[in-house]
């Protein structure tokens, strides 16, 4: 179930999968980014300055977004990733950040291999399966076993504001997606990022899943949205703290 939270007196949204572990969406109220907006850049740049005095780190781990597939297990030594939309981390009290307007924000985490992962799935992301990969990735190079993870879905574009192009919908929706992913209607094409991201991550053998309703253009007033916004906005982060 997710909840609004407040971290550092700022509205974050957290699920209940989750409790014990340090993990939130962020809100338009705390921007760790700015992104285009140039005039958030000071704030976003204090409040993460909070953020990792209060979390005990010297930096967050982070990525420059692409739209791809390509996931990384972090080091110790190394905080940025280039060309990269999945980090993993299994390094105690490491923390990561990624960032979003739209795109899914998926957290994936172990209680008992006290290891997780952020995802960043648009939908290029969703339709290279970057999730299901992530899950993968961590059973083959971390032995987690993907019954023990638990996944939540982050805040994105909901289905009734996210139409795509037939070109889109083609490469997005696979043959063996349920109804629910999508829906077709007056000629107009329209997806589901949150649940086929859902769809994938149950494909993966993964069971504890939590999955907001929140659309960020919906609810451009509490998250940032890059189509409701066109393109002119910040982002929301998604944030894990691995356990010390
Ligand atoms: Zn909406």
């Amino acid at each position: 179930m997710f909840y609004f939270d407040s971290f550092l007196g700022k509205k974050v949204l957290k699920s209940t999968l989750l409790d014990g572990i340090d993990h939130f969406f962020t809100t338009r109220e705390f921007p760790l980014t700015y992104a285009d907006r140039e005039d958030l850049k000071e704030e976003a740049e204090q409040n993460r300055k909070k953020l990792t005095e209060e979390f005990k780190i010297k930096a967050l781990k982070t990525a420059k977004q692409t739209h791809s597939d390509h996931i990384q297990i972090v080091k110790e030594n190394q905080d940025f990733y280039d060309d990269t939309d999945a980090l993993i981390s299994n390094i105690e009290n490491s923390a990561m950040i990624l960032n979003f307007a739209d795109c899914t924000p998926i957290i994936l985490y172990s209680y008992k291999d006290n290891a997780g992962a952020l995802v960043h799935a648009g939908w290029r992301g969703t339709e290279k399966e970057i999730v299901y990969k992530t899950v993968l990735k961590m059973e083959k190079e971390l032995n987690v076993e993907p019954k023990n993870l638990t996944a939540v879905i982050g805040p994105a574009i909901g289905i009734e504001c996210f139409e795509v192009s037939e070109e889109v919908f083609n490469k997005l929706i696979k043959p063996d997606y349920p109804e629910n992913t999508y829906k077709i209607k007056d000629g107009k094409f329209f997806c589901d990022l949150k649940q086929i991201n859902k769809f994938q991550i149950e494909s993966s053998g993964v069971v504890k899943i939590d999955r907001t309703n929140y659309c960020t253009s919906c609810m451009s007033d509490i998250f940032f949205s890059y189509r409701k916004e066109n393109g002119k906005t910040a982002r929301h982060s998604s944030i894990l703290k691995i356990r010390g």
